[in-house]
């Protein structure tokens, strides 16, 4: 799969939208293989500053899990901030104090921090401390970096992946340092190997300088064999060669400098690599400097400085929007997805397999009650009412609900009633459930549904009243898995219940869903789902059934994500508490408030506007300050659906009507910042005000 296939399109427009797609799959590759791990680097002292020829130098020792002992030097001018800050990625031969002015420099090029620090630039170096793991292997004459490297790949790991998760939190660290105001990279040799993958797996495009480290990579370890195996991650060429990972950069500011006297590289395969880097920086809309220098293998200081400095004064680009959504799966995640569905590949078991089975292990382990997989929630809604029998008589649904509730009704042959909501727990209101089963005497299921993720505090009179009627009841929880009444969790309160595993619900397995029941009810659920086939061996067909089984690579999808449902709670409630504590005194704006005994997964954080305020022409004017708001749940009630506006009329639905026209649904975001959260609350606080 080689990023380079397929022709180049003419048009600009095109071929901008096709490299910045491309440049996003070269960095989804990356940060697969340099599968990142989590470090904060945290500054053991900050001990010994001294300030020399208007320098002001401060060692570091940080402290982190992996690797004990990771030195570092911050070095600047002995001025006050703010100043633009540079991570300094040495190459692997360097001497820490060389680089930064403790010491006489090696070569005339090698003090690069001082270079920057005299440009006006506070600096971070890092010392890789590739000495000091394994000392004892270089006794025996081998190098302790790539006995390092091999005991990391046993593990799918790298020694690049490593180093670059240490200049990630050292940029971290930069970056959040009072007194920073902009962060770049300079990297040399292997350095520039760990500032390019560092920059490719920032969020935001960083400014980097990049020295001698420029070539196709066939040549730099294959015909020239100059490179150390380390300083490229392992598969890499499966993806990308290193021009498209330079170019990747885009549109982040980039120089890339290399000798024309430089022995472990070719100059003209680096000026190939050089032209194809900004010819696709130029594909993408934006411009990379590359520079070819007298030099041997070593950094041009005075270009690297003027290039930060210009790069570092320029204004930070406005932060991205705040999405309505986003991707939930870390690359942990998703490499465990990889190695699950090759499993499951290898094995020949797509479906109804294994995996299904370990994800119904899994839920059922959640829910405290058995748990069947299926296609989807709708399929989990249509099996549950033809288990219960709803043909030819009549489904009670609340008004406000997804489509699918209702719908599903009349897939299982049944007529459907729409039932007003209480506004407390957004459950059905129980007066108006009582007058509909008055109304509709033939009444086969009642289907209450936990919207946003509430299941109502008045479910307990639901179910009171269906169970005094007779009348059997299917939880629709599709919003609530992982949400509690009173510590009993959603999904365990009908005589069926169904979730949804759709990519917007709180877990997701791409596409799925899941039924919960007991006894005959679940056996049955589990030859239905199979086209009625009496069991896995036999040919034969006593019910009705369908295709609405999982492939065991929608399970595999489910089962990973499921695994973090714990994780993903409490992110969820973090983030709602916060909103909680600073939405009070946005004008208007009243938030919903979670009644007692009820633990919401937050799927959606409620809130209300003002009468009067034009909820679409709200959402317009938010994104355009960047933020986007989710979709409701719902803005149009079923009544009121173009397929079900002919059949359904009856009784009134304020309630519903109210909540319908009044409600937003604030982003609640996997990885979601404070700054982001922030971000929204102002943005309603000036557009409501
Ligand atoms: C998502 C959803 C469904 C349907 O689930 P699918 O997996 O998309 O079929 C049903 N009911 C409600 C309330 C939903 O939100």
């Amino acid at each position: 799969m080689n990023v380079h296939s397929g022709g180049r399109p003419s048009d600009p427009a095109e071929r901008r939208a096709r490299q910045v797609a491309r440049n996003r799959r070269v960095r989804a590759a990356v940060a697969r293989l340099a599968d990142p791990r989590p470090v904060r680097l945290e500054p053991r002292a900050e001990t010994d500053t001294v300030v020399r020829d208007g320098l002001r130098r401060t060692r570091l020792l940080f402290d982190h899990d992996g690797r004990a002992g990771v030195r570092a030097v911050l070095l600047g001018p002995d001025t006050p901030d703010p100043l633009p800050a540079v991570l300094v990625c040495p190459g692997r031969n360097a001497r820490l104090d060389a680089v930064t002015g403790g010491e006489p420099p090696d070569y005339p090029d090698r003090d690069v921090a001082v270079h920057l620090a005299r440009a006006g630039l506070r600096t971070l170096t890092l010392d890789y401390g590739l000495d000091r793991a394994h000392a004892a292997v270089a006794d025996q004459g081998r190098d302790p970096a790539t006995v390092l490297d091999g005991e990391l790949r046993l593990h799918g790991r790298s020694l690049l992946g490593v180093l670059v998760d240490e200049a990630r939190a050292a940029l971290a660290w930069l970056a959040d340092r009072p007194g920073t105001t902009r962060v770049g990279l300079a990297g040399h040799s292997l350095g520039a190997a760990v500032a390019l993958h560092a920059a490719l797996l920032h969020d935001a495009p960083v400014p980097v300088c990049a020295a001698s480290h420029l070539g196709g990579y066939a040549t730099l370890f294959g015909r020239l064999a100059t490179w150390d195996q380390f300083a490229a991650l392992p598969s890499v060429l499966r993806h990308a060669d290193l021009p498209d990972l330079y170019a990747a950069l885009a549109p982040a500011p980039l120089q890339l400098q290399y000798g024309l006297d430089d022995r472990l590289l070719d100059p003209d395969d680096a000026a190939a690599a050089g032209k194809r880097v900004r010819d696709d920086y130029a594909a993408a809309g934006a411009e990379a400097e590359v520079l070819a220098l007298p030099m041997g293998h070593g950094t041009g200081t005075a270009e690297a400085a003027a290039f930060l400095t210009r790069a570092l004064a320029e204004p930070a680009p406005p932060p991205p929007p705040v999405p309505p959504a986003r991707v939930a799966f870390s690359v942990t995640d998703r490499l465990a997805v990889t190695d699950l569905v090759d499993g499951a590949l290898a094995s020949g078991a797509l479906t109804l397999g294994p995996v299904g089975a370990g994800l119904e292990e899994a839920a059922t382990g959640v829910l405290g009650r058995g748990t069947a997989v299926v296609s989807s929630g709708s399929a989990a809604l249509e099996i549950a009412l033809r288990i219960v029998g709803v043909a030819g008589r009549t489904v009670l649904v609340p008004a406000n609900t997804f489509f699918a509730t209702a719908a599903s009704a009349v897939r299982a042959g049944a007529r459907v009633q729409a039932v007003d909501m209480e506004l407390d727990g957004l459950g059905m209101d129980p007066a108006a459930l009582r007058a509909a089963l008055d109304a509709h005497g033939d009444t086969a299921a009642v289907l209450p549904v936990h919207i946003a993720g509430v299941v109502s505090p008045a479910l307990p009179e639901i179910l009171a009243l269906c169970a005094e009627r007779g009348v059997p009841v299917v939880e629709d929880a599709a919003h609530a898995l992982g949400s509690t009444l009173g510590g009993a969790p959603a999904g365990t309160f009908g005589r069926l219940a169904t979730f949804s595993l759709y990519p917007t619900k709180v877990i997701t397995a791409g596409e799925g869903g899941l039924l919960s029941a007991d006894g005959d009810d679940l056996d049955r659920a589990r030859r239905l789902r199979d086209h009625g086939k009496r069991s896995f061996t036999e040919n034969l067909h006593a019910d009705l059934g369908s295709n609405w089984r999982m492939s065991e690579l929608h399970a595999a999808v489910g089962t990973v994500h499921l695994a973090r449902l714990d994780a993903v709670l409490a992110e969820r409630r973090r983030l709602a508490a916060w909103y909680d504590a600073h939405l009070a005194d946005v004008p208007g704006l009243t938030r919903y408030t979670v009644p007692d005994g009820v633990a919401t997964n937050h799927y959606k954080y409620l809130a209300f506007l003002p009468e009067g305020v034009d909820r679409a022409d709200l959402k317009r004017r938010l994104r355009a300050r960047g933020v986007g708001l989710s979709g409701e749940i719902y803005d149009t009630l079923i009544p009121e659906q173009p397929y079900f506006a002919a059949t359904l009329s009856g009784a009134a639905v304020p309630n519903a009507a109210w909540f319908a026209s009044r409600h937003v649904c604030l982003p609640v975001l996997p990885g979601m910042t404070e700054h982001e959260q922030r971000r929204v609350v102002e943005a309603l606080r000036a557009e409501l005000a």
